[in-house]
């Protein structure tokens, strides 16, 4: 592939100094003792020692972050920092083995590890004065069939439109123009949604939904709440010269739906906000926002540190 062609992703030496200029802008940065370009480098290729008098222990640009411990070559790691954060549509445990010449189950530890790089951290609500936020939920149904509960934890049936469903509910926030926020619920009731909307979205924002019952209640808190009314065939209204729709969340659950389906078969449940994650990372640093896929991979490598995960596959 000749996006690959750069040293970084052909050569361990060049893909470690990348990484140090992502992970270190101001110097080597101890992972002890946290101190920052306060360490010399050793004999050995990529470690240093700190200088700090109280730790003087060895450390690398990996550690303790996802990469740490990993037997997969540096190199092929930030190939696949590139791939899963570049491709619309996500990129399976089998595209990247196939791909990195690795090992499925490598290639599977990698995409989760990776796909935890790119959940966001504590976040400032969306929207703010004059802004539109649109919430939505939908309904994602391919969790796997071992992991299918036909009841709730409280006994009573998970239901979709009144009827019995294995459907899990998803609720997206997308400010308009800018970024989404996706949650999976264990049930799309009121007192969950009202939760959810309350505390991720500023309240001088101008609320766009569908005619949900979820919502009215909620919506007062709003500096505005319009709706929609899809079983009317309504999907876009005009209303003092604002649009009020909620396409943006829809075209979110579309392209969730569709990379699920084409690049990840499985998904069980425990897992299903990790690939929200994923793909909401990269709606957020979408081309059209300003951001290129090498921008892109570098913020998912970024926060790379501090995000160590220590998966433990039992099949
Ligand atoms: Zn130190």
């Amino acid at each position: 592939m000749d996006v690959f062609s750069a040293p970084q992703f052909r050569d361990d030496d060049a893909a470690r100094q990348f990484l140090e200029g992502i992970l270190w802008p101001d110097g080597p940065v101890c992972p002890h003792c946290g101190v920052i370009n306060h360490a010399y480098a050793t004999k050995r290729a990529g470690v240093f020692r700190c200088a700090e008098k109280e730790c003087r222990k060895d450390f690398t640009v990996t550690q303790k972050t996802v990469m740490e411990r990993s037997h997969i070559a540096l190199h092929k790691w930030v190939q696949a920092f590139v791939l899963m954060t570049a491709s619309k549509k996500g990129f399976s445990a089998a595209q990247l083995s196939r791909m990195l010449d690795i090992h499925y189950q490598s290639a599977w530890f990698m995409a989760h590890r990776i796909r935890e790089c790119m959940r966001s951290g504590g976040l400032a609500p969306l929207g703010g004065e004059g802004k539109i936020v649109e919430a939505d939920e939908t309904y994602y149904g391919n969790v796997e069939k071992a992991h299918r509960r036909t009841r709730r934890t409280d006994g009573r049936p998970f239901t979709k439109s009144g009827k019995a469903s294995n459907k899990r509910p998803i609720v997206s926030l997308v400010e308009r123009g800018g970024n989404v926020r996706s949650f999976h619920v264990p049930v799309a009731s009121k007192a969950e949604v009202s939760k959810i909307v309350r505390e991720n979205i500023a309240q001088e924002s101008r609320l766009h939904t569908d005619e949900s019952t979820l919502y009215p209640d909620v919506g007062d808190l709003f500096s505005a709440h319009k709706t929609v009314k899809h079983t009317a065939g309504e999907y876009v209204r005009y209303d003092d010269g604002e649009a009020v729709h909620t396409n943006s969340a829809e075209g979110c659950f579309s392209i969730f739906k569709r990379g699920m389906r084409g690049a990840y078969q499985h998904c069980k449940e425990k897992h299903l906000h990790r690939y929200l994650a994923e793909f909401d990372f990269r709606y957020n640093h979408r081309i059209r926002l300003g951001f290129n896929d090498g921008e892109r991979a570098a913020l998912a490598v970024k926060s790379a540190a501090g995000k160590r995960l220590t998966y433990r596959l039992t099949h």
